[in-house]
């Protein structure tokens, strides 16, 4: 951990660099130690050469995107989390929608409707950036990232850069080719249509209000913490809604008074009282319903 903590002073790179940052300014459940070393590149190349040292070096790699998928460790993040906040350039060619990893997805939305082009309404105020909205294959209102997706751009394992092709059968319902691989999101291009710019952003102001009346920005949160299953016959939020989990506690951590799959920070919990109360709504729907739960959000960290 020192050598980490070293490392901080000594990488060179145009951004920001420090040591045992508090992970829990970074997450939107507001939870979370800190991390040994945290760095945001300003540039692509930066990036890389930041990669480069930190592999030459034998570091843990964790990729930072909005932070809003993610439930981090009390203890905290060992070896270095970099953060693609800085990598958001977006640019609008013809009915090509370009932007960096680290662009935030409602803000590329936003830009498509300036250019009065139509297919990424469902996106706005979708929380977290472009990459982590590829690497999770975000979902909501009956679309998916990949239904949009024409191109990507990735850092392999090896640093090259690659575009890859978007291969419909790697894409799934919260399934992305970018899981269960060390490959960097850089950026990604989406070909929409042109639409009626009133109607786009009609149905985007439709989607926001939805969400704030679902209650989603009330509390820090991280969105479903459980996939849906459609084997479960009902939506995950109704099934622990039914098993009567809405409003139970552990310290900090509650279920949303409002929605069963939506777990909240009331105030000064703990990764342990969320994880606390995620493994109480698994043995609850195991032992009761006889279904077992997929997380949807990714436990990071030291354990
Ligand atoms: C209020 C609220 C509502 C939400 N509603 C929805 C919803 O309707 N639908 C939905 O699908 N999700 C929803 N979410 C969850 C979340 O917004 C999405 O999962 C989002 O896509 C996560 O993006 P992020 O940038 O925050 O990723 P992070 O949480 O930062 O990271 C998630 C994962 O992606 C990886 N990752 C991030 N960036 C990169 C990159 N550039 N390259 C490689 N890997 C990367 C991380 O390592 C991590 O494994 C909601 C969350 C909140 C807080």
């Amino acid at each position: 951990v020192g050598n980490v903590r070293e490392l901080a002073g000594k990488i060179k790179i145009d951004g920001i660099v420090t040591a045992d940052e508090p992970m829990r300014e970074h997450t939107s459940f507001r939870i979370g130690g800190p991390a040994d070393l945290y760095a945001a590149p300003r540039t692509v190349r930066d990036l890389t050469r930041l990669l480069s040292a930190l592999r030459d070096d034998g570091v843990p790699l964790f990729i930072l995107g909005g932070g809003t998928n993610l439930l981090v460790s009390d203890r905290g993040i060992r070896g270095a989390v970099v953060d693609t906040r800085f990598l958001r350039e977006m640019r609008r060619d013809g009915s090509l929608i370009t932007a960096g990893a680290g662009a935030e997805v409602s803000a590329v939305s936003a830009l498509a409707a300036d250019g009065g082009l139509s297919g990424m309404e469902f996106a706005y105020f979708l929380p977290g950036s472009l990459g982590g909205a590829l690497w999770m294959n975000a979902r909501c209102y009956e679309r998916s990232v990949s239904d949009i997706l024409e191109s990507a751009q990735c850092l392999e394992e090896d640093l090259s850069v690659n575009s890859i092709a978007i291969r419909a059968e790697e894409w799934g319902y919260k399934l992305s080719p970018f899981q269960g691989t060390r490959r960097v999101v850089l950026s990604a291009g989406f070909r929409l249509t042109p639409g009626d710019p009133r109607e786009v952003r009609a149905k985007m102001e439709t989607h926001r209000r939805d969400r704030e009346a679902k209650g989603h920005f009330l509390f820090p949160c991280a969105g479903s913490v459980f996939k849906n299953n459609r084997a479960f016959g009902a939506p995950t939020g109704k099934l622990l809604d039914s098993l009567g989990l809405k409003g139970r506690r552990i310290g900090g951590a509650q279920v949303a008074p409002f929605h069963g799959n939506i777990f909240i920070n009331v105030g000064g919990a703990t990764a342990a009282d969320m994880k606390a109360l995620i493994e109480l709504a698994e043995k609850e729907t195991q032992e009761k319903l006889g279904f077992s739960l997929e997380r949807e959000v990714i436990l990071a960290g030291e354990w």
